[in-house]
């Protein structure tokens, strides 16, 4: 088994899930008391959130790229960065170490295009909405992505980081990001990619007319298929 490494705390609310998925697929696949080999290199989040809005990506990216020497130095052998957002500064963390990185958008991306699907709807941080580095990844992979109309992204935004990082789940904001995910199946996504990997924390397969992909689910099974290989 090899040892995974993971750059997480954004937020912390989702590395706990990393941490239970890891654990409990690793059970699942070998049974017994056998659990998930990891370190855990676990950020400030107030400090990674202040650097994204200042639009300081260079120095969040020092912050993770030096998190993954860390991991790597304490034996990872394969990396975990356990947010979609910070996936903006992927290129600078895998040139960091040796050690080979999962990338979220290539996970993904396998598995949308595993279930048969093209063309999907995208929910996630504004960052991860509207800029490139995960779109065009997603693209690069041969799916049309669709984000929701400019209200609905911003509300999707807000939620994430004055809700679901904090661990707060609302009713009010699950039947937002219902109404949100109707409105992308009624403009012809095949699924929804809930690009956030707190957003799973908050819907599911019952809030969606299509199938959903969540990140954090699929990153971890992912993550112990390469593991255990
Ligand atoms: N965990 C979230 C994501 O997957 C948002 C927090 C962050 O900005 O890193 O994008």
């Amino acid at each position: 088994m090899r040892t995974i490494g993971l750059i997480g705390g954004m937020s912390w609310e989702s590395t706990a899930e990393y941490y239970r998925l890891l654990n409990e697929l690793t059970k699942e696949r070998l049974g017994g008391l056998h659990s998930a080999k990891c370190v855990l290199y676990s950020v400030d989040f107030a400090e990674i959130e202040r650097l994204q809005t200042a639009g300081r990506w260079d120095e969040a990216g020092e912050v993770l790229a030096g998190a993954a020497r860390s991991l790597a130095a304490a034996g990872a052998e394969l990396l975990l960065i356990c947010t979609n957002t910070m996936h903006k500064v992927a290129d600078r963390v895998a040139a960091a170490v040796d050690v080979p990185l999962l990338h979220l958008a290539d996970t993904t991306a396998g598995a949308v295009r595993g279930a048969g699907l093209r063309r999907i709807g995208l929910l996630g941080t504004a960052f991860t909405m509207e800029q490139d580095f995960y779109r065009g990844r997603l693209a690069g992979h041969g799916l049309e992505v669709l984000v929701p109309d400019a209200a609905g992204r911003a509300e999707v935004h807000r939620v994430i980081y004055e809700e679901l990082c904090l661990g707060v789940v609302r009713e009010e904001s699950r039947a937002a990001y219902r109404a949100v995910i109707a409105d992308l199946v009624a403009r012809g996504a095949e699924g929804v990619v809930l690009g956030c990997t707190e957003i799973e924390l908050l819907v599911g397969p019952e809030d969606s007319q299509v199938p959903v992909f969540p990140t954090t689910r699929l990153h971890a099974e992912a993550a112990v298929a390469a593991a255990l290989a």
